[in-house]
């Protein structure tokens, strides 16, 4: 319901709070200066002051749109599966993504794309897949901390000639975390010190046993050099995905969550977000943490100008108000006033908070002891 603090009152009142205390007491309340009353305390107690009382319904707009509105499973269809790779540092993770995207260059693509953002998608067997470029422990820790979750399977690049290393370990923590299945990804197969055998073994103590071995797990030897086992990957990451059911909406107003973001000299603020569910389209306005935009151009991972974003698609997008937080999850809004709102709502509540949290803590033993 609608409140007030004692002091906010004592204020519009020019009384002082001491004077509001007293009267509150006098009515049977107990209340320190800080404390919220109800309005119905609030209009009695004004009213003992010779005051009347208004009192406003503010319409909350934030929560009216930050709770996702549940979707009528009639109208979800099948999306994409989003994937990390994670793995200790020099295990083949970068190249595992350039050798997967160069794979599926197409032939009207010779001499290989330039991939414009962190992210791209390949089609295998007529399915799309995205993967995301953000190193996989960055991608966990920070999203994870602001409540997103992006990554709908890891791919966990061990190599085979150096085995599990502690960076292994903390990429499996990270996806146990987040409930995401891993895939393991053993690189480097085409090294002649290569042992996968004992890969799988060391996997083995951290509960990941491969399926050959009676376990759940799927381990896929490959070479991100001579990409030997790269379709058997595709293959495996489509085949876990499927047993996920992945589904969206595409057509209701797009959430989702910032992937990357800077500021670039020329085109201002620019963001790489991945759509989780909705249809982002051009001249959308949006919400993302305290930013907001109203989206004035998006790009494909390809540098192409697309006017629409469905489900799992990763798009850059120009028209922030400021740069967005990797891992801030955004929203489409129905106006730039609306989005505008939220957005500055949120920044002062943050900066509220941030000027709170400066403040030296004072208590009363404090002042009495000294
Ligand atoms: P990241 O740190 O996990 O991103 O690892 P990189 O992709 O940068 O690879 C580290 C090194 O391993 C580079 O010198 C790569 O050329 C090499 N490398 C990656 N994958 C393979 C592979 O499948 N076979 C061999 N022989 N070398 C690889
Ligand atoms: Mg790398």
């Amino acid at each position: 319901g609608e409140s007030i603090t004692v002091k906010e009152l004592a204020e519009k009142m020019k009384n002082s709070p001491a004077e509001v205390i007293k009267k509150l007491m006098m009515l049977g309340v107990l209340a320190t200066i800080n404390q919220e009353i109800d309005a119905d305390t609030a209009t009695i107690l004004a009213q003992e002051f010779g005051f009347e009382v208004e009192v406003k319904v503010e319409q909350d707009v934030e929560a009216l749109f930050m709770q996702e509105p549940e979707d009528d499973p009639a109208d979800l269809q099948p999306r994409p599966c989003v994937v990390t790779v994670m793995g200790h540092v020099d295990h083949g993770k970068t190249s595992l993504l350039d050798a997967i995207r160069e794979t599926n260059v197409t032939a009207t693509e010779a001499g290989g794309i330039t991939q414009h953002i962190g992210a791209y998608q390949v089609e295998h067997n007529n399915k799309k897949i995205t993967f995301l470029d953000t190193p996989g422990h960055e991608a966990f820790t920070a999203m994870r901390a602001r409540g997103a979750k992006v990554t709908d399977i890891a791919i966990l690049v061990v190599a085979a000639d150096d085995g599990v290393m502690p960076q292994t370990v903390e990429a499996i923590n990270h996806a146990k975390a987040a409930g995401v299945p891993i895939i393991v990804a053993i690189n480097k197969i085409d090294r002649p010190d290569a042992n996968p055998d004992r890969v799988k073994q060391q996997l083995t103590e951290y509960g990941l046993v491969a399926e050959e071995w009676g376990g759940e797990t799927v381990m896929v030897p490959v070479s991100a050099k001579t990409r030997q086992g790269l379709e058997d990957l595709l293959e495996m990451i489509l085949l876990v995905a499927e047993m996920q059911e992945l589904k969206a909406n595409p057509n209701r107003p797009a959430r989702g969550t910032v992937i990357e973001a800077e500021l670039d000299k020329g085109r201002g603020p620019v963001a790489t977000v991945l759509v989780q569910n909705g249809t982002l389209t051009v001249g959308d306005n949006l919400v993302a943490g305290t930013t907001w935009a109203r989206v004035r151009a998006m790009m494909d991972y390809k540098g192409r100008r697309v006017k629409k974003a469905g489900p799992s698609t990763p798009v850059e997008v120009l028209g922030f108000s400021e740069v967005p937080q990797a891992g801030d999850q955004f929203f489409v809004v129905p106006d730039e006033k609306t989005a505008r709102q939220i957005a500055e709502k949120r920044a002062n509540r943050k900066r509220e908070e941030e000027f709170k949290a400066a403040m030296p803590r004072v208590s009363l033993d404090d002042l009495f002891n000294q």
